[in-house]
């Protein structure tokens, strides 16, 4: 009779590659199989380095958006390590060799990832989640959504990029939220402007601050805290209108409104 075998069980690490000014490339490793995935490779020499040192062997690319600082190393990489590059179909990315649109899945290094079709940063985007991964779901969400913020509207509207983070917002709340920019802080601030009032967002910035000071990244984030402090997520909360309203001196008719006015402020605000 065979004996069961127990073989062990495989924990993905995440770890974020820094690259650019404030670019994190997450690296997903499986610290028994050694095999890797990096998310949104701007840069292949911080990967490439970052593989080498830890001895991981690069399986596959994900890709969010065609933005440079989130493709330019794909040709370095694929060039040294031969795997395939998963991503939008885009008319801006040649190197994508496996597409995925709205609710595709993608099975790697034993994780179940569905595609979210998140226009708005621009009309490509897409966001990778994953519910089972070890310690509860996980969202790679490039530069729709970030801790306390969201991208900028340059390829699509407000009305498109607000039912896309609303997308995001209807995750499971434990979702740990992995961006591609530390723009914590900056956000932050812009956050505090409109609604100076919110405890959650005061908590957080003095958390996000200590953690800066110490020279640590701010994420992952979860979509809980973002649902508490992130304005872009709080179109819909009296506070919020009240603001925008205050700030466009005109009635907002509805919540993409307020989100285009908010949007719009933040563009032009410097801490
Ligand atoms: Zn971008
Ligand atoms: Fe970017």
């Amino acid at each position: 009779m065979l004996e069961p075998t127990t073989q062990p069980i495989a924990m993905i690490q995440i770890i974020p590659i820094s690259a650019f000014d404030d670019n994190y490339i997450w690296c997903l490793y499986d610290d028994i199989s050694q095999q890797a995935v990096v998310v949104d490779p701007g840069d292949a020499k911080p990967v490439i380095a970052a593989l080498d040192a830890m001895q991981l062997d690069l399986v596959a690319i994900l890709i969010t958006h065609h933005h440079f600082d989130h493709t330019g190393g794909i040709d370095e990489l694929v060039a040294q390590y031969k795997v395939p590059v998963y991503g939008p179909r885009s008319d801006h990315i040649d190197q994508i060799t496996h597409h995925l649109a709205e609710s595709d899945t993608l099975s790697i290094m034993g994780l179940d990832f569905i595609t979210l079709e998140v226009p708005g940063h621009t009309l490509d985007h897409i966001a990778l989640y994953c519910e089972q991964a070890d310690g509860g779901p996980i969202l790679f969400c490039g530069d729709t959504l970030f801790a306390g913020g969201c991208g900028r509207l340059f390829e699509g509207n407000p009305a498109m990029m607000l039912s896309s983070l609303t997308k995001l917002a209807e995750l499971s709340a434990d979702t740990r939220v992995y961006c591609a920019h530390e723009y914590t802080l900056a956000n932050l601030a812009f956050a505090n402007a409109v609604e100076p009032d919110n405890q959650a967002l005061q908590q957080r910035i003095s958390q996000a601050t200590g953690l800066r000071q110490q020279g640590l990244p701010t994420l992952p984030s979860t979509i809980a805290t973002e649902i508490a402090t992130n304005p872009f997520l709080r179109c819909h909360q009296t506070a919020v209108i009240d603001r925008a309203k205050q700030h466009r001196q005109d009635d907002c008719a509805d919540s993409t409104a307020v989100f285009a006015t908010i949007r719009g402020w933040k563009d032009n605000f410097s801490v």
